[in-house]
């Protein structure tokens, strides 16, 4: 990639709005029940980690935390009154409800917003405002394991990870680089966080797709936590996840489908690029972390595993809360225009065999849209078993009707066709469907 001027200063400003948002602020809880010995036993030591932060404690008047916060501030004005906020404050409201349970009383240090995204991510910024986006709301397939991801983050935060992580680099750097850096973060970070998918696709110069920010994560990645914090956060998840009651295993699944996901990309880069579970440049997810966090887990308890025997309740609990928003999340999805992505997240929804309609409906629309050799015949068979349910969107007839045309089957579309018209005779496009009739009826 060549790197304008311009375009090197939007990256600049990308890096620093990565520490800013990268993961660090939810408030602290009562007591953290954190226990040094058994992480060192499951190969993480957190016993040279930084303090837990004070309930509401401020930063040094004129400290380069100050200073940070501000800016944080600057960024948080911005997102509050984006276009990307959700509208459905609801949806805000259930997320901060787990932030705090797993948060207590310190989460009213913490301000959450949930943001329109199609990719995952959740981040902390020093001050306490937190964004999480849709698309890892719609990964996560229980209350369980976002209490985790949002305990991940919230670790980040009580030890001061961000900030630590910000010193070592400006330590590292001439004194004129971070002075631009700060400079460019109180100009441009506010801007830049609120539109951060029209950023990426500049930095990379692509105008037509979306850019997977995966790619903006590993350009950022210098200025991101290293792999102790990564693995120091996730023994906080657990115990967060824990201390609010949720099952503290959940991040063991989680964590999995998320390096799962990498492997089902049509995008062969993508593949064989490090998972990564925040754009803006968290240490790659690996497996030996997830091994960690289920032998910390074999240590608190003994040798004996904990498992769940509420898991499907679960599932059907936090899918009744995303329910009313999966076609739009799925749909925005398909903005990525990463299909096999899409159909993995898909399948594991599918698990559940609820939603069958609207599911099975957007796993043909991947299909469809992917129309590799084999995929059309997959995305009719998609459209056919979306039918099945009374909640298949009322394109489905549609969308059948155009794949028998394309295969000339005749009477099959016209069917379909005549079916959507009849069931939306006000729809936008029915004169064009209508029209596709005459045509096939000729
Ligand atoms: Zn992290």
């Amino acid at each position: 990639m060549s790197c304008s001027r311009k375009t090197r200063r939007q990256l600049w400003r990308r890096r620093l709005c990565g520490i800013l948002s990268l993961n660090l602020a939810l408030a602290p809880i009562a007591a953290q029940a954190i226990d040094v010995n058994a992480a060192k036993n499951a190969g993480v030591d957190i016993s040279r980690e930084n303090p837990l932060r004070a309930p509401n404690q401020q930063p040094e008047p004129n400290s380069l935390e100050a200073g940070i916060w501000s800016d944080a501030a600057k960024a948080e004005l911005k997102a509050s009154s984006s276009g990307e906020r959700t509208p459905h404050r609801e949806l805000e409201t259930y997320v901060q409800s787990v932030v705090a349970r797993i948060l207590g009383v310190r989460s009213l240090e913490v301000r959450t917003y949930v943001m329109e995204r199609p990719f995952f991510n959740a981040s902390v910024a020093p001050n306490g405002y937190t964004e999480v986006w849709t698309g890892l709301l719609l990964r996560v397939q229980t209350e369980d394991e976002l209490a985790f991801v949002l305990g991940h983050e919230a670790g980040h935060f009580m030890r001061s990870h961000s900030l630590q992580a910000y010193q070592e680099y400006k330590d590292r750097q001439a004194a004129t680089l971070a002075l631009s850096i700060v400079i460019a973060v109180a100009a441009t970070s506010a801007a830049a966080n609120a539109n951060s998918i029209g950023a990426a696709n500049n930095i990379m110069n692509s105008a037509s797709t979306l850019v997977d920010v995966v790619y903006l994560g590993s350009l950022a990645s210098f200025l991101g936590y290293n792999r102790e914090k990564e693995s120091a956060a996730d023994i906080y998840g657990y115990d967060f996840a824990q201390t609010g009651g949720y099952y503290p295993r959940a991040g063991e699944g989680i964590w999995r489908r998320q390096i799962d996901e990498t492997a089902a990309s049509d995008d062969e880069r993508k593949r064989r690029s490090p998972t990564r579970i925040n754009v803006f440049g968290s240490h790659p997810l690996e497996l030996e972390r997830i091994e960690a966090l289920r032998k910390y887990d074999l240590e608190l308890n003994g040798n004996t595993q904990s498992t769940n025997t509420n898991e499907s309740q679960s599932r059907a609990n936090y899918r009744s809360r995303i329910r009313p928003y999966l076609a739009s999340w799925l749909r925005d999805d398909l903005r990525r225009r990463d299909f096999g992505q899409t159909v993995f997240v898909i399948n594991n929804l599918l698990i559940d065999k609820a939603d069958g309609g609207v599911l099975n409906f957007y796993k043909g629309e991947a299909l469809r849209l992917r129309a590799k050799p084999g995929d059309l015949d997959l995305a009719l068979a998609a459209y056919l078993e979306a039918k099945a349910y009374t909640d298949a969107p009322v394109e489905t007839n549609r969308q059948l009707g155009e794949i028998y045309r394309r295969q000339d089957r005749k009477p099959e579309a016209l069917a379909a066709y005549k079916a959507y018209v009849a069931a939306v005779p006000n729809a936008e496009d029915a004169w064009i469907i209508q029209d596709l009739i005459s045509q096939l009826e000729q």
